[in-house]
């Protein structure tokens, strides 16, 4: 590791810290208790006590107190789900999120998501934002309108051709009333395929029920857009067969109707010098089945998984915001946010005198947007809380065993504990082992995902 540390080219302070913190007693505890955070760079820090006793004995089995441990802290991870904030827990997150999608897709039985959802018609789809004016973009012939050929990272790419009369406003009301234009999407998506099936909407309810999880993303330009996977299932959820009226085809063709039809649409009033604006989805719609493996024009499980996984650990970074409230317009300038976002973040200060219970300027650094980032249905899959409970269940397992508390019913056993919070962070020459810590926990949890991918297909296979 120290090969890896020094390579990576520290500065003297952070090296010399490095070399104080490796060279404490407490060094190997240290290490233990940043990599059950996954190395988190920004680790919550606890002093307190556990207690356990015999209930009726009263003898003590077990007693942990942070004192022993180095500078008498515990470090939690921090758990926040942004890249940009803490790499390590935001790479926990995506699993978790990856996972939840996949078990929707492909079932779980360690997650009450039986296999057989693979043969219920789903589709990936992508329902995207109207336009607010021109923006410089690569068209896949020819140049930019601007006459440029941009490069693909150019920093222009999204941004307004003609600023003057680019609808920041809109843009921004759009991303503030885009959940609940999610919500008359899928109201009306209902109505669609009970239509298709030639059945009233009671009668739906009782032979189907649609689920779905989705994830928000930002476009360069700033408007967000929606990745979602849709299913059918039958009355009771994932574990029903779905009635044999419903096909991939009706799916995507219920969609598509819902998606362009006119009560899918929230309306935001005029206000002052604003106009009363409708907004609706863009005519960027993309449907694609959902199959178990490639096999060309279709998306595959797993890809469709990593997808999403990969947008739910992002806000609206990728625009160059800020990832953290705004408190003045001044600091965006100090924080070298690029110009479309800054008008972005400008019209929502504007708008929110005008639109007091959309909270635009709350949400300015989301650009408006107030959602949640990934969300589904009640009967998609599993829930992250789920998923966060079984990793815990895990640990607490682990840490039992260790104890050698094992043999004892639970119920006999009880539990005194006194936590108090002692602040959060690294020193630099800890953040810095973190950092190496957090990227061979990632390596290695890489190469067990690829290894467990590659069984998956190679039991398929052998299936076929
Ligand atoms: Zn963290
Ligand atoms: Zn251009």
């Amino acid at each position: 590791m120290t090969n890896a540390v020094a390579s990576a080219g520290l500065d003297p302070i952070t090296l010399g810290d490095l070399l104080r913190v490796a060279g404490s007693p407490g060094f190997d505890r240290w290490q233990d208790q940043i990599r059950r955070t996954g190395g988190c760079s920004d680790p919550i820090h606890l002093t307190g006590w556990t207690i356990r006793k015999d209930k009726t004995t009263g003898e003590t089995l077990h007693r942990y107190t942070t004192a022993d441990e180095p500078g008498g802290r515990l470090r939690v991870a921090c758990g926040n789900r942004r890249a940009s904030r803490c790499p390590a827990c935001a790479w926990t997150y995506a699993g978790d999120t990856y996972h939840l999608i996949r078990a929707g897709l492909a079932g779980d039985d360690r997650r009450d998501v039986p296999a057989t959802v693979r043969d219920h018609p789903r589709v990936f789809a992508t329902l995207t934002a109207p336009s607010f004016g021109p923006v410089h973009n690569r068209p896949d012939r020819g140049a930019c309108r601007c006459g440029a050929r941009h490069a693909p990272d150019s920093p222009e790419l999204g941004t307004a051709l003609d600023p003057a009369t680019y609808d920041y406003a809109g843009a921004v009301l759009f991303n503030n009333y885009a959940g609940q234009l999610w919500q008359r999407f899928s109201n009306r998506l209902r109505r669609e395929i009970a239509a298709r099936a030639g059945i009233t909407q009671r009668e739906l309810k009782e032979c189907a029920r649609l689920s779905y999880g989705k994830v928000a993303e930002f476009q360069k330009r700033g408007a967000v857009h929606f990745h979602a996977v849709i299913r059918i299932d039958g009355p009771d959820g994932p574990d029903a067969p779905p009635p044999s009226w419903a096909t991939v085809d009706l799916l995507a063709d219920a969609i598509r109707a819902a998606a362009a039809h006119s009560y899918t649409s929230v309306s935001a009033p005029a206000a002052a010098d604003q106009p009363a604006r409708t907004f609706r989805w863009g005519t960027q719609l993309d449907v694609r089945p959902v199959k178990a493996f490639g096999d060309g024009s279709d998306i595959t499980e797993q890809a469709v998984a990593s997808y999403v996984a990969k947008y739910a650990t992002k806000a609206a970074e990728n625009t160059g915001t800020l990832d953290r409230r705004v408190g003045e317009l001044s600091e965006l300038e100090r924080h070298g946010v690029p110009g479309h976002a800054r008008r972005l973040i400008a019209a929502c200060k504007a708008l929110d005198p005008l639109y007091p219970d959309r909270r635009l300027w709350a949400w300015a650094h989301m650009l408006g947007f107030r959602g949640h980032f990934s969300s589904k249905s009640r009967r998609y899959s599993t829930t992250l809380g789920a998923l966060r409970q079984a990793r815990a269940d895990y640990r607490a397992a682990q840490e039992h065993a260790a104890l050698g508390l094992d043999d004892r019913e639970p119920d006999t056993v009880l539990v005194l504990t006194d936590w108090q919070y002692a602040g959060h962070g690294h020193t630099p020459g800890e953040s810095a082992l973190a950092a190496t810590i957090a990227r061979d926990l990632q390596l290695n949890r890489e190469t067990a995902r690829e290894e467990l991918a590659a069984l998956r297909q190679e039991g398929q296979q052998a299936h076929e």
